[in-house]
């Protein structure tokens, strides 16, 4: 399996839009691994995780094939991981022969939101736009295009059922942790006989350790040290940190000192890992 970080920044992006505090200054002045969009992924080319309003940048530099998508899972509603608006882009005149319909897995806020943007554009009629919306459940396992997925309650957003996901394929397993702050302990009992080749986790704070809903890189330690206890992962499992906020205090550079410590790898926009 191949994973690509298509944007690896918090919700306002690295530099922040509006910021100009001296973290997101320096980002400005270095460029390259230290510009980061909006968090998204893809796995082999073909599942996307997240619609991101950077998503039509990610397709300009990354070669992101959209018209090609079949599948799409989102974690959860947050602006930053999920803007519906641009799916009437799909809608006929606007989008000439795309491969099939799109398929897209979310939770009951995603799919809210989808309907209230779809209503006004096409009075909730996402065939329309050759989507269709799957709400599901946390702890059950689905599939697309020969994946198995299993969405895990994520410590996010306690006003939404917010996602973290296993994805598997050929015998290769991927957990995909953001946005979540330290894992809940349904997540942890659900885990307890799964096997990860690459464990991605939200970084978001950095040098802080946090108690609520996002990680730092101590709390990223301490994920690790559990599913280590737990026999979950193994001598050859890769670990990646993912969606930064200038607030954490590290640069790319120092960020990959610091995590270089544990062997993780820092993920920067376009990043590609095989496991
Ligand atoms: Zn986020
Ligand atoms: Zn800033
Ligand atoms: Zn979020």
């Amino acid at each position: 399996m191949k994973i690509q970080y298509l944007g690896t920044a918090a919700a306002e992006g690295w530099p922040g839009i509006f910021c100009n505090c001296e973290m997101c200054k320096e980002a400005r002045r270095r460029k390259g691994k230290d510009i980061r969009t909006r968090s998204q992924a893809v796995i082999d080319d073909k599942i996307v995780i997240d619609l991101p309003p950077d998503t039509y940048l990610h397709m300009l530099t990354y070669g992101l094939n959209m018209p090609s998508i079949q599948t799409m899972l989102v974690t959860h509603s947050h602006q930053d991981h999920w803007y519906p608006e641009e799916l009437m882009m799909r809608r006929e005149g606007f989008a000439v022969d795309m491969k099939g319909t799109l398929s897209i897995y979310g939770n009951d806020a995603v799919k809210e939101s989808l309907k209230r943007v779809v209503s006004e554009a096409l009075e909730y009629s996402p065939h329309r736009a050759q989507i269709e919306y799957h709400e599901i459940k946390e702890f059950t396992t689905y599939s697309s295009q020969g994946y198995e997925f299993i969405p895990l309650k994520a410590t996010h957003n306690p006003r939404e059922n917010c996602f973290i996901y296993i994805i598997k394929k050929d015998g290769k397993s991927l957990l995909y942790a953001n946005d979540t702050g330290y894992l809940a302990e349904e997540t942890w009992d659900f885990m307890q006989n799964e096997h990860f080749d690459l464990v991605s986790m939200d970084c978001t704070m950095q040098r802080i350790k946090i108690p609520t809903n996002h990680m730092g890189l101590p709390n990223n330690v301490d994920v690790v040290e559990r599913l280590k206890k737990m026999g979950c992962v193994d001598k050859n499992t890769k670990y990646v940190v993912t969606h930064f906020s200038h607030n954490g205090g590290w640069l790319h550079e120092e960020m990959e000192k610091q995590a270089a410590v544990y062997g993780f790898d820092v993920a920067y926009d376009g990043m590609t890992v095989e496991f």
